[in-house]
């Protein structure tokens, strides 16, 4: 049972275009990687990048994002296990979370975000820590 643009509140809708739009962003910070979550260097794939970019928000919200994705690839005949590992190039991966982030919530904001997937002014507990 996936929840559909209808069956999540406005709020979620707004949080998990949030999540979405922030794993491009990620993305395109750290590298893109295919086989892993997260490689040794850092770079993340598409699941490991919403992995990521969740983090600060309850576990319903990234699971909402992975079906929210995982829905736009089922209209490709794909899905989110396998369709990142079948790109050659991370823009292609960045530009679906961008436009599923946008299906979703048309006003959902793009800002600047740490390596860590969180918005700069967010107070980022990991940034906060490599400071001190
Ligand atoms: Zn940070």
């Amino acid at each position: 049972m996936n929840p559909t643009r209808r069956d999540i509140s406005p709020r979620t809708r707004n949080k998990v275009a949030c999540v979405i739009g922030r794993a491009a962003q990620l993305i395109r910070l750290r590298g893109w990687c295919i086989g892993a979550l997260r490689d040794d260097s850092g770079r993340v794939c598409l699941m490991g990048a919403i992995r990521e970019t969740s983090k600060p928000y309850a576990t319903k919200i990234r699971f909402t994002a992975y079906d929210v994705v995982n829905q736009k690839l089922r209209r490709q005949n794909a899905d989110i296990h396998s369709w990142n590992d079948q790109q050659t190039s991370s823009d292609r991966v960045s530009d679906l979370l961008e436009s599923v982030a946008k299906e979703l919530d048309p006003h959902y904001t793009l800002e600047a975000i740490c390596i860590h997937g969180l918005p700069m002014d967010s107070r980022c507990y990991a940034c906060f820590s490599e400071a001190y």
